[in-house]
């Protein structure tokens, strides 16, 4: 049966005022809503790692996979309960740099500032049954710097997890769906054992394990919208 993955960044209130990318921002409302709606129609909801067995066919039921990217503190303060609520688990993907830090890559383009989660809600995020997942050093486009370079930003950032969580770092998601076959290599060799990827479709067990399908979910799509993604894409 073919796995939904959802894609999400920051669940907040987003703001009036037109920004660049705006539609990233999915409010806590529209969030608990979509989670409801999943519950409903008998999905559990889990992290990237629980998923694997579902994703590679080794399981069967009906599982909807949870991602956030970046790490933001308003995904801490405002998905997790509400994830808490449902009893659902979820990935977030670090970026290791900004812990504590904010979305300094998104500034060059306009996007409003917003915080990164620090290492005290890190580790309440995986005491929480969460998983720590990986989004290299710095939020780079892997494809565009040299190899040594993305090597790096892919083994500084899982090693800098790992040994904040004390938890292994399997999971990676390409910063702005940028990979080649050289960046998906380079993946495997830091040691992570999947990755996901922004192809809008679910996932099956043919999948390329180091580029799993993702769906977007955006700050206005309908529950129409949502449905169709999560069931028939
Ligand atoms: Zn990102």
């Amino acid at each position: 049966m073919p796995v939904p993955i959802l894609l999400y960044h920051q669940i907040a209130t987003p703001p009036l005022r037109k920004t660049p990318y705006r539609s990233m921002i999915v409010s806590p409302e529209s969030f608990r809503r979509q989670m409801g709606w999943l519950k409903r129609l008998g999905y559990q909801g889990l992290s990237l790692r629980e998923s694997m067995p579902y994703i590679t066919g080794r399981k069967t039921g009906k599982i909807a996979t949870i991602t956030f990217d970046d790490g933001f503190t308003n995904v801490y303060q405002n998905a997790m309960p509400i994830l808490q609520e449902f009893r659902f688990t979820a990935t977030n993907f670090f970026v290791s740099n900004q812990i504590g830090g904010s979305n300094e890559w998104d500034r060059p383009l306009g996007v409003l500032p917003a915080s990164c989660m620090d290492i005290e809600q890190i580790k309440q995020w995986l005491s929480a049954g969460h998983e720590v997942g990986a989004h290299t050093m710095d939020h780079v486009h892997l494809s565009q710097i040299s190899e040594k370079q993305a090597l790096e930003q892919l083994s500084l950032c899982r090693e800098k997890l790992q040994t904040l969580t004390g938890d292994a770092i399997d999971s990676f998601a390409y910063p702005y769906g940028d990979h080649n076959d050289k960046v998906r290599e380079l993946v495997r060799q830091a040691g992570y054992t999947v990755a996901g990827g922004t192809e809008r479709r679910r996932a099956t067990a043919n999948d390329d394990l180091m580029n799993l399908p993702r769906l977007t979910i955006r700050r206005n799509d309908t529950w129409l919208h949502f449905l169709s993604k999560c069931l028939r894409r």
